[in-house]
C-alpha cells in the first residue's frame, strides 16, 4: 500500500481533477489557491476558491460518485493526497449516528446539484453511493437516538436509581464497603441495564450528567445509611468513573464536594476507573493525583478483561485492583486459572494494592479466594445489588461466626 500523505505539486492552471472523472483522491491544500468550478451551458461557473488547510474532492471520494465539479490550481499549489480508502476506513469506524447524518447530507447535496442542473450527466443516475445503512442498522441508529434523549429526560424525571452491592472483608467478617451501581427504571422498557445505557452515555457527553447524578445520589444514600447505623459501621463507597469522566480531573473535586454536601468524609469514597485501550494516561494521572489530594481512593476496575492490563498497574497509582469475574469463574476447578489468579494476586499485593475479587458466586470460589489470601470479595455470594437502606440490618452486626460463613454465606439469594 502506498504511503499516506503523498505531496503533489500542481502548476498554475493545471487541473487537479475534472468534472465527471472517477474519484481517486481527496486533497488537503498545503499552499496556494484552488478554483472549484463547473461548466454550465458552455460557460465556466466558479463555485468556490479554496486555500491552505482546506480539503477538496472529499465528497466524491466518500460516496464514490463521479466528480461533480472541476478543480484547477490558481497559482502553484501544493496538496497532500488523501486516499479514498483512508477516508472510508475512518467512515466505517465512525459512530453510526454520524454516518447516518453524513449519508443524509451527501444525498441532499447530490439532489441539490441535480435540481440545479449542475454536474455531469452521470449524477442523474444513481451511481455508487456510500454504503447505505441496512434496515437493521437504521433501526439501531433510531433506537440509539431515542434512548439518548430519553436518558437525558430520565435524569430529571427521577427514573435513575442507585443500588449498593456489598464488598465483604472476609478477615474481619464484615461488609467493608459498597459499590454504587446505577439502575434505569424506564416507564415502558422496564429496567434498562447499565450495560446498555452506560455504553451509550459514554459515547456522548451524557455520561457527565449521569455520573454526577449517580455520585450525588450515592453519597446521599450513604449518609442515610449512616443515620440508620448510628456509628456501628463506616463502610466505604466505590463509584464508577468512566474514561470520559476521568479525563475531567474536575470529577475528583466533584466527588469531594458531593461527599462534603452529604456530610460524609471524602476518604470514604473510592473512584473505580473503568477504562479502555484508549486510556489517556496523562489525564487519568491528573485525576488520580487529584483524588489522592482529597484522600479519595482509586481502584482499577475489571482487571484481566484485556483493557485493564499490567501496563496500567505499573503506570498509575492505584490503591486497589478489582479482579474481573472472568478470573474468578474458573476457580477452584481449573488449576491453570487458580495458578494465574494466585500469581496475579501476589503481584498486586507486592505493588501495595488491595485485591478485590469480583463476581464471586459460589461458596467454593469464596473459599478458594480466601486461601489465596484475597481479603475482599464482591459478588452474588456476598450479596446482590440492592436498595442502599436494605443493608442497614446486615451492617449492624459486626461479625458473623466462621461456621455460618462456610456453610451458609451471608448472602441474600434474591435477584
Ligand atoms: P462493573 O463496574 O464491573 O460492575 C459489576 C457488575 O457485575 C454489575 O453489573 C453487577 O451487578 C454485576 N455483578 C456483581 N456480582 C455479580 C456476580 O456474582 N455474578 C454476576 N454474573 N454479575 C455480578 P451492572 O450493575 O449491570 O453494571 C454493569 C456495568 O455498568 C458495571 O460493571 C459498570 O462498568 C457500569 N456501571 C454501572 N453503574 C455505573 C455508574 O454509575 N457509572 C458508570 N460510569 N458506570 C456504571
Ligand atoms: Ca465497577
Ligand atoms: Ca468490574
Amino acid at each position: 500500500m502506498k504511503d499516506a500523505g503523498l505531496r503533489r505539486r500542481f502548476a498554475r492552471g493545471e487541473p487537479i481533477f475534472s468534472e465527471g472523472a472517477v474519484p481517486d483522491f481527496a486533497y488537503l491544500i498545503e499552499e496556494g489557491q484552488v478554483e472549484i468550478w463547473v461548466e454550465q451551458r458552455g460557460e465556466r461557473l466558479t463555485l468556490a476558491f479554496l486555500g491552505p488547510g482546506e480539503i477538496l474532492g472529499e465528497m466524491a471520494v466518500i460516496d464514490r460518485a463521479p466528480r461533480s465539479a472541476s478543480a484547477t490550481a490558481v497559482g502553484e499549489v501544493i496538496a497532500t493526497e488523501i486516499r479514498a480508502d483512508q477516508l472510508r476506513e475512518r467512515l466505517d469506524e465512525a459512530d453510526p449516528i454520524l454516518k447516518a447524518l453524513l449519508i443524509g447530507l451527501l444525498s441532499r447535496y447530490r439532489r441539490g446539484l441535480r435540481a440545479a442542473g449542475v454536474g455531469p450527466v452521470a449524477l442523474l443516475e444513481d451511481s455508487h453511493h456510500l454504503d447505505k445503512l441496512s434496515g437493521d442498522q437504521q433501526r439501531r441508529v433510531a433506537d440509539k437516538i431515542r434512548l439518548e434523549s430519553e436518558l437525558l429526560a430520565a435524569i430529571s424525571n427521577g427514573q435513575l436509581a442507585v443500588v449498593f452491592q456489598p464488598v465483604l472483608d472476609v478477615e474481619a467478617g464484615t461488609i467493608a464497603g459498597f459499590e454504587a451501581l446505577v439502575r434505569w427504571n424506564h416507564p415502558l422498557r422496564g429496567a434498562v441495564s447499565p450495560g446498555e445505557f452506560i455504553t451509550l452515555a459514554e459515547e456522548t457527553s451524557l455520561i457527565v450528567p449521569v455520573g454526577q447524578y449517580v455520585l450525588r445520589r450515592a453519597c446521599e444514600s450513604l449518609r442515610e445509611l449512616d443515620l440508620h447505623l448510628k456509628g456501628k459501621a463506616q463502610p466505604w463507597l466505590a463509584v464508577n468513573v468512566s474514561g470520559r469522566q476521568s479525563v475531567l480531573p474536575d470529577f475528583a473535586d466533584l466527588m469531594m464536594s458531593a461527599a462534603t454536601a452529604a456530610n460524609i468524609a471524602p476518604g470514604r469514597l473510592k473512584a473505580e476507573i473503568t477504562e479502555s485501550l484508549t486510556l489517556d494516561y496523562d489525564r487519568v494521572s491528573l485525576f488520580v493525583a487529584r483524588c489522592r489530594q482529597h484522600g479519595i481512593g482509586v481502584s482499577l476496575d475489571d482487571f484481566g478483561t484485556g483493557y485493564s492490563g499490567l501496563a496500567h498497574l505499573n503506570r498509575l497509582d492505584f490503591d486497589s485492583v478489582k479482579l474481573d469475574q472472568s478470573f474468578v469463574r474458573g476457580i477452584p476447578g481449573d488449576s491453570k486459572a487458580s495458578a494465574l489468579l494466585s500469581g496475579i494476586t501476589e503481584l498486586i499485593r507486592r505493588l501495595d494494592a488491595e485485591v478485590i475479587a469480583e463476581g464471586v458466586e459460589t461458596d467454593a470460589q469464596a473459599q478458594a479466594l480466601r486461601r489465596m489470601g484475597v481479603r475482599y470479595l464482591q459478588g452474588w455470594w456476598a450479596g446482590r445489588p440492592r436498595d442502599p437502606l436494605d443493608w442497614a440490618p446486615r451492617l449492624s452486626y459486626t461479625t458473623w461466626d466462621e461456621g455460618q460463613k462456610r456453610t451458609s454465606p451471608p448472602t441474600d439469594q434474591t435477584p
